[in-house]
């Protein structure tokens, strides 16, 4: 046994019974993670240069009916309620990977007990419930 025989995946903590993380098990779950979060980023740039030319659409429209004005608003509203949302996912995406980089992946973030690889596996695995 040498000092690096538990670093890196099989130094992760598991619950009892379970049997220690392998390198691959968890490659598998880092590249979940970064597609998720790749996936995400998208969504958001997509949503942020929608919401760019509705706003300049919303100040060359100003002179029209105040309903269309309020359809528009509330989309927006809407959109950025999307947004805020894809933020927070992609937010514990990367908090998911970066614990993963410094194997501190699979414990919770709340109660600080090992979340298991059952639930790691319900991404982005940073609680145990
Ligand atoms: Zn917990």
């Amino acid at each position: 046994m040498t000092a690096t025989a538990h670093s890196g995946a099989a130094a992760l903590p598991v619950r009892p019974g379970e049997k220690r993380w392998t390198e691959a098990e968890l490659e598998a779950v880092r590249s979940e993670l970064a597609a998720e979060a790749a996936a995400l980023r998208a969504d958001i740039e997509r949503a942020e240069s929608d919401i760019a030319s509705r706003l300049g659409d919303a100040v060359g429209d100003a002179g029209d009916d105040q309903a269309d004005v309020g359809a528009k608003t509330f989309e927006r509203e809407h959109e950025l309620a999307l947004t805020h949302n894809a933020r927070e996912l992609l937010a514990q995406n990367e908090r998911a990977l970066a614990r993963i980089d410094a194997s501190t992946y699979g414990t919770c973030e709340s109660c600080g007990e090992p979340i298991g690889k059952a639930g790691c596996r319900h991404s982005p695995g940073l609680h145990c419930a």
